[in-house]
């Protein structure tokens, strides 16, 4: 039986931390789907989802089993959708157990036959996340070791192109 995992996330953008994550629950299925969320109008993306889907894409193009899918709604329901029997998440510091236990504890009430499992962090990751990047990059800082080349173009001709127009 061919085993499906989903490693969702909002990917505003996609970095190093994730795609660790990603890359070591790649080993760990016949395949994986990145599900990049559509967010909700009213939460604050700095990309489309088209674009995130992009540069996620470009980032696993040479993983023959991954897959990047949008999705809206219901991570679980998405899950399920995809035949996907377990979701994967990131661990990084103590602040994310919180949260990740808590929807992990959610979405067993929805969706009992779908685990949730949790991946520790690469500690070089720890502390990087999509809002660090953005902030590092806003302000001319250099963000070379937390993105690939194809995020860091993208965040320039929306950040330094685009505004100036
Ligand atoms: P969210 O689903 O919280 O909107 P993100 O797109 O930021 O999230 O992250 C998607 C997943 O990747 C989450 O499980 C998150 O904990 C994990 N993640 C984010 N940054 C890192 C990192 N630096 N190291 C490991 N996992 C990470």
């Amino acid at each position: 039986m061919r085993r499906t995992g989903l490693f969702p996330g909002s990917f505003d953008p996609v970095h190093y931390g994730h795609l660790d994550i990603a890359f070591r629950a790649a080993k760990l299925f016949d395949h994986l789907v990145i599900g990049v969320y559509a967010s909700p109008e009213k939460k604050n993306v700095t990309f489309s989802l088209e674009e995130r889907i992009e540069m996620v894409q470009e980032a696993v193009r040479s993983y023959s089993n991954i897959e990047v899918l949008g999705y809206s709604g219901l991570t679980v329901e998405f899950a399920k959708k995809i035949g996907a029997s377990v979701m994967v998440r990131g661990l990084r510091v103590f602040s994310d157990f919180d949260y990740e236990f808590k929807m992990a504890l959610a979405n067993q009430q929805i969706r009992p036959e779908i685990e949730t499992i949790s991946l520790i962090t690469h500690h070089s990751f720890m502390f990087l996340s999509s809002s660090m990047v953005k902030e590092i990059v806003a302000n001319h800082g250099d963000p070379r070791n937390m993105i690939p080349p194809h995020v860091l173009r993208r965040f320039q001709a929306k950040f330094f192109t685009e505004k100036n127009d």
